[in-house]
């Protein structure tokens, strides 16, 4: 009598009623593995419990659909579909404040985790991280051309809706009030104190090393371009101060 071969795990994940594409067992386990072979997986995840201390603790749980002891059995029982659907937007919740860590009876370090899984995401380009990143793209734009995330001109009332009455701070004589601080480099709005050319091609360097423009290609191809030539014309004009200085 013949046994007819059959398994129970599904070759395509997807909700049946979604109009995803389902996703496949292959990219699934890629995923995973890429989110196990970084070196930190092992010292962030060492076991669980189950018993939810690091949810008790964790601010983002309290306003979010999101626990980072969901996050961490996910990961402990290698459930492919979970891990994949959480990056999908769960991980995105997490405030990376790590009290969880610090919590945590077995050492585990679910907001670690988190990081790991969202690094992975943006690896494979995935549609969350993109949506998550892109209001980031002015941010990362000022960085590059002045080595500051943040400068007063880019506090506005239109930007900054959510401080409600305390908008009315922002509208402030920032010039006036610049310039009365001691130091001559914070006597500007347009970045947050000066960063000299040296440091700011330094920066780049490290970025390039470190893969952090690689990512940024993944997510947002236009605003890498954009960068690219920033980064260029700021190399060319320390290549040219240094010129002078022989
Ligand atoms: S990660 Fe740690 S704190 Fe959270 S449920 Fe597991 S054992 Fe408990
Ligand atoms: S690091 Fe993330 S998961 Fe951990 S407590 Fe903070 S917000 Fe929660």
């Amino acid at each position: 009598m013949s046994h007819s071969s059959s398994t129970r795990i599904q070759e395509y994940i997807g909700d049946p009623v979604s109009e995803d594409a389902p996703v496949g067992r292959e990219k699934l386990e890629e995923i995973f593995q890429d989110i196990q072979a970084d070196l930190r997986y092992d010292h962030e995840l060492n076991g669980c419990l189950n018993c939810g201390i690091c949810t008790a603790t964790c601010p983002a749980a309290h306003y979010y659909d999101f626990s980072p002891r969901e996050i961490v059995q996910l990961l402990w029982t290698e459930n492919l579909e979970g891990i994949h659907d959480a990056m999908q937007e769960k991980i995105w919740s997490c405030a990376q404040c790590y009290t969880c860590a610090a919590r945590c009876p077995f050492g585990n370090s679910p907001g670690g985790l988190v990081m790991l899984m969202r690094e992975t995401a943006i690896k494979h380009g995935m549609e969350s991280a993109k949506s998550v990143l892109r209001p980031f793209s002015r941010v990362m734009l000022k960085l590059i051309s002045t080595g500051n995330q943040l400068s007063p001109d880019m506090i506005t009332p239109d930007g900054f809706a959510d401080w409600g009455p305390n908008v009315s701070k922002i509208d402030a004589p920032l010039e006036t009030l610049r310039k009365a601080i001691p130091m001559p480099t914070l006597h500007t709005t347009k970045t947050a104190w000066e960063v000299n050319l040296k440091t700011s091609v330094e920066l780049y360097t490290i970025w390039e090393e470190t893969g952090v423009l690689d990512s940024l290609e993944i997510i947002d191809e236009n605003l890498f371009d954009v960068i690219s030539d920033i980064m260029d014309e700021k190399r060319d004009d320390y290549d040219d101060w240094l010129d002078e200085q022989d």
